[in-house]
């Protein structure tokens, strides 16, 4: 059985990765990872399905037992992905998507060589601040330091293989699943079965 491949989406909050990744894994192209988080549920948030929600506790528990694909701090919450359910999902063919922040992306790209990061960025600074009051899930202070971030969050743009920007979203989307079917063309792992299947037939 092929191993699915694993992508990991990244760019700053309100940029619309959730929203590119929610499509994604409606339309079956990927499944989709539930991370762990000591934050507090927001609005219609729930359990196993945006998150996990646990203790402090717990999460640094899960670290100390090695079951994190990776994990970061982000605002003095920590964040985190399961490794059972991606490693599962991968041996069984499923491509899966990882929507987390950069310093996760980059533990991944360390432990995953082969994980294909994808960057998704704002059509501009001042429509993601637009977008962030009409999401309404933050205070001003937090927006205020989430857009100051912003321009260092896209300064690391080369650590990352491809970038969509987030104009409209069907196009967003369409690029996100060209990038993914691309990346199941590449030669590389799969010369031997390409070769074996075209030499079966001449001997
Ligand atoms: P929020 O609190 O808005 O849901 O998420 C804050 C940030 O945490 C976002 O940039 C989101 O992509 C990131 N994030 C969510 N889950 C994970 C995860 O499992 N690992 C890492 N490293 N970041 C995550």
């Amino acid at each position: 059985m092929k191993q699915g491949r694993l992508f990991v989406i990244s760019g700053p909050s309100g940029a619309g990765k959730g929203t590119i990744c929610k499509a994604l894994i409606e339309s079956g192209a990927a499944d989709l990872s539930v991370s762990m988080t000591t934050r507090k549920p927001r609005g219609i948030e729930q359990e196993g399905i945006h998150y996990y929600f646990v203790s402090h506790e717990d999460f640094q528990k899960a670290i100390d037992e090695g079951n994190m694909l990776e994990w970061a701090e982000i605002y003095g919450n920590r964040y985190g992905t399961p490794k059972k359910p991606v490693l599962e999902k991968l041996a069984r063919g499923h491509d899966v998507i990882l929507e987390i922040e950069m310093q996760g992306a980059m533990q991944v790209k360390e432990s995953y060589p082969k994980s294909v990061l994808i960057f998704v960025l704002p059509p501009s600074i001042s429509e993601l601040r637009k977008r962030l009051i009409a999401r309404g899930t933050e205070t001003p202070e937090q927006i205020d330091l989430r857009t100051r971030t912003t321009l260092d969050e896209i300064k690391r743009i080369k650590d990352y293989s491809y970038f969509i920007v987030n104009d409209d979203l069907s196009s967003a989307v369409e690029d996100a699943r060209i990038i993914m079917s691309a990346e199941h063309l590449r030669v590389e792992d799969q010369a031997e079965e390409i070769i074996n299947r075209y030499e079966s037939e001449v001997e």
